[in-house]
């Protein structure tokens, strides 16, 4: 742990901004590993639609992180997932439906609803570090030795590094000095959840139309589940405005019978689709991780597990520095993190980018591929292991927390 000299300003290993699921993720996971941490951000307050499906390594870490036990009642197993083509191309692929034990995999992951995943992780960080700071980062002034955090309320704070989980505006990365490629898809996602007469069986599915997808993910209640509905911006803005029950309507119309009736829909809330990633992933004692360094389109689940992995692998980089007594800012430990990360966030990147390109064309060339693409995993069981293989682990090393616990 590392004190100031002066006994009024506390020096931190580490200062994590921002209090989404990364942030908490990263604080928890540095507290770990035996980092003096501070976490600066407002609580959670805003009800979220949405939900996360988180894969096994993110289980992992929220069990390393003691948030598991608590989480569980509230996760939905993802045994199989069912990819429905219901375009009108003449080329249009089969059902195919990827079963994890087809992997030898109880389940791909779970799915959580995203405010119960963040209260409880706000509630352990509040149980497990020594500091918790509900207000923002006002201004960030980066030094040789050490980071000044100005925050909305109350005295300054002082960090040897500062983790930017601070979502899509990252005031972290913009004091670091670090740019960003941004792009949009004209297209929106709406995120609630909806009650319906057929049970979902654990099975998650995706349906494919010109010009947008809609995917159920299991809830707990086998009658229930999350829904993200993704189209052009003009057509999610209609069915923002859609009073419930003709939202019941379109959703039952658009989901073609699979379900059976939908008895109910939830809150709805829309996301404008894009995409960001930044120059780099950390300089300047600054770490981006989670929306401050990448944002993905809604399409895999990947987003979240791909911040989690960046709050992982920064807790292997800080505990090494600390096992060596270095300071956990310096560009030594910044330069392990952005080798560790570089890989497995391009290559999510670009796969996201490019199935979310492929699944919202019309050119005729691309539906037959997607069409054949789809035939050959159907056919195909060792090209379908492949792929799901492909989805779920990254190609990199898993950070240390995310492995199985080995009893
Ligand atoms: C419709 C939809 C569905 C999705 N489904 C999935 C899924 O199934 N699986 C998956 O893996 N991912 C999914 N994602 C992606 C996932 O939701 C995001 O990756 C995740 O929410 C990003 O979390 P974050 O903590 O990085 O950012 P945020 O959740 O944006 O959190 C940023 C935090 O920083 C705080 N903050 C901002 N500025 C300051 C400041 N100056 N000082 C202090 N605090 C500050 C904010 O208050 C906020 O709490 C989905 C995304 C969408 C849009």
């Amino acid at each position: 742990m590392s004190r100031a000299k002066d006994e009024e300003v506390h020096l931190y290993d580490a200062a994590v901004v921002g209090a989404g699921p990364t942030g908490l993720a990263a604080a928890l996971a540095l507290n770990y590993v035996g980092a003096d941490v501070v976490l600066i951000g407002p609580p959670p307050e805003r009800r979220d639609t949405r939900s996360a499906a988180l894969l096994a390594g993110s289980i992992d870490m929220l069990k390393a992180i003691g948030a598991w036990s608590r989480l569980a009642e509230h996760a939905a197993p993802l045994r199989a997932i069912r990819i429905v083509d219901a375009s009108q191309s003449l080329l249009k692929g089969p059902d195919t439906t990827f079963e994890a034990t087809e992997l030898g995999l109880e389940a791909f992951g779970y799915n959580i609803p995203n405010t119960i995943l963040v209260d409880t992780l706000y509630a352990r960080a509040k149980e497990a570090l020594s500091a918790v700071v509900a207000t923002n980062v006002r201004n960030l002034a980066i030094g040789e030795q050490l980071a000044t955090l100005e925050l909305s309320e109350g005295s300054p704070v002082a960090a040897r590094l500062v983790v930017g989980a601070d979502g899509r505006q990252s005031l972290c990365r913009e004091a670091a000095g670090i740019s960003t490629s941004k792009w949009r898809y004209e297209q929106s996602a709406l995120a609630t959840d909806f009650c319906h007469v057929f049970p979902h069986d654990d099975i998650s599915i995706e349906l494919h139309r010109e010009a947008g997808s809609v995917t159920t993910v299991p809830l707990p209640d086998p009658h229930a589940s999350s829904l993200i509905w993704v189209g052009p911006t003009a057509e999610i803005a209609t069915l923002m405005r859609q009073d419930a029950e003709t939202f019941r309507e379109s959703l039952q119309e658009r989901l073609g019978g699979l379900l059976g009736r939908i008895s109910e829909t939830g809150a709805r809330a829309n996301f404008l689709i894009a995409g960001l990633t930044a120059a780099t992933l950390a300089t300047n004692r600054t770490a981006l991780i989670g929306e401050a360094a990448h944002i993905l389109p809604p399409i895999g689940a990947q987003g979240l597990n791909l911040g989690l992995r960046d709050a992982a692998s920064l807790a292997d980089c800080v505990a090494a520095a600390l096992r060596r007594h270095d300071d956990p800012g310096s560009e030594e430990v910044l330069a392990a993190y952005r080798a560790t990360r570089h890989l497995d966030v391009l290559t999510r990147t670009v796969g996201v980018d490019l199935l979310s390109r492929s699944l919202l064309s019309s050119f005729v060339p691309i539906q037959a591929a997607r069409g054949l693409v789809l035939h050959g995993l159907n056919a195909l069981p060792p090209l379908r292991r492949m792929v799901m293989r492909l989805g779920l682990t990254p190609p990199t090393e898993l950070p240390s927390l995310m492995r199985p616990a080995v009893n």
